[in-house]
């Protein structure tokens, strides 16, 4: 008797921001410690995992040109690193809808590889946790792991190790997307060159973990901070203009999320949200606004149903 083909699987994955983002000096392996504060925030992606006997990979949506649609791409390498795991062939295509701007300081890889890995050990019922799961979302890369998580949480290493931040309030925010993307060694590079031979300022983890324990969003503005901004403004002077121009429109903070180019605003509720968006998609500072959320879940799968 043959085997039944199993139904596919869909897995929603969220982009992340970084609340806080320390940088440690450069090490003598060439990556640098981190101590970043992970967001999830609702603009996603999603990913589909199909059985198929026509192995592959599919890119649908914002900035696909872009996206390697081949076994360079990160969800591809989450397929082959949990079929070598599972030890099978990683026989299935992979269908990826693009909502998380590319090369845009949001991790959008790093999601679409932690919901491949989820998508695959649901499609196999290879029944591993989300603990066994993060083991290999490590080896993929730095994000990765917190993916597949989601919510708050503080990062540390190379932001592979993380544990959870407790915040029950919903915080809102406006995304300013850039024309262009950056690459993340460039930027970590651009800092390196702009501190030269100066260790990195203090920037303590405490006061936005306090902020987020008490839920006030003008608190937590105060408490925002990003070592990699200054290193992203240098590469592309034009967002300068892009952060005066939220807190301009009535947003508390601006920063750029995490390497860039995108800017994230923190308001003090949705419909404020609403209105700086509104209003700084009309100053043309940035290619177009988003409103989002967080912190929301990570990687889940939203569909498994065998079709009617
Ligand atoms: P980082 O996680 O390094 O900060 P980012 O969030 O700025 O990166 P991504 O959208 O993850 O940016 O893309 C970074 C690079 O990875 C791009 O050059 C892109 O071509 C490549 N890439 C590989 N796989 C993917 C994928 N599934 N989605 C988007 N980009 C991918």
């Amino acid at each position: 008797m043959l085997a039944a083909v199993p139904p596919p699987v869909t897995v929603r994955v969220p982009a992340k921001i970084n609340l806080h983002l320390a940088v440690g000096p450069l090490r003598d392996d060439g990556y640098h410690d981190l101590v970043t504060v992970f967001h999830a925030v609702s603009l996603f992606d999603e990913v589909t995992v199909v059985a198929s006997e026509a192995p592959g990979i599919e890119v649908h949506g914002e900035g696909v040109s872009e996206v390697p649609a081949d076994e360079t791409n990160l969800a591809w390498r989450a397929v082959q690193v949990l079929a070598e795991k599972a030890d099978r062939d990683p026989d299935v295509r992979l269908v990826l809808r693009k909502g998380i701007p590319v090369s845009g300081g949001m991790a959008g890889g790093s999601a679409d590889a932690a919901a491949a890995l989820v998508g695959l050990s649901t499609l196999w019922k290879l029944d591993l946790t989300r603990d066994e799961l993060s083991v290999l979302a490590a080896e993929l890369g730095s994000d990765v792991t917190f993916a597949l998580y989601g919510g708050t949480a503080v990062g540390t290493g190379r932001g592979e190790q993380i544990v959870p931040v407790l915040s029950r309030h919903t915080q809102h925010w406006v995304i300013a997307l850039h024309r262009g993307g950056l690459s993340t060694p460039a930027v970590f590079r651009e800092l390196d060159r702009l501190r030269g031979d100066s260790p990195p300022a203090e920037r303590p983890v405490e006061p936005v973990l306090e902020a987020l324990a008490g839920g006030d969003p003008r608190q937590l503005a105060l408490s925002l901070g990003n070592d990699l901004q200054s290193a992203a403004v240098s590469m592309i002077p034009d967002l300068r203009r892009t952060l005066r121009a939220g807190v301009t429109a009535g947003a508390l903070a601006g920063l750029v999320s995490g390497s860039g180019p995108t800017c994230a605003f923190l308001c003090s509720g949705a419909e404020a949200a609403l209105d700086v968006a509104t209003e700084l998609a009309g100053v043309g500072v940035c290619r177009t606004v988003r409103i989002a959320h967080g912190p929301v879940p990570g990687a889940r799968v939203v569909d498994h149903e065998p079709p009617a």
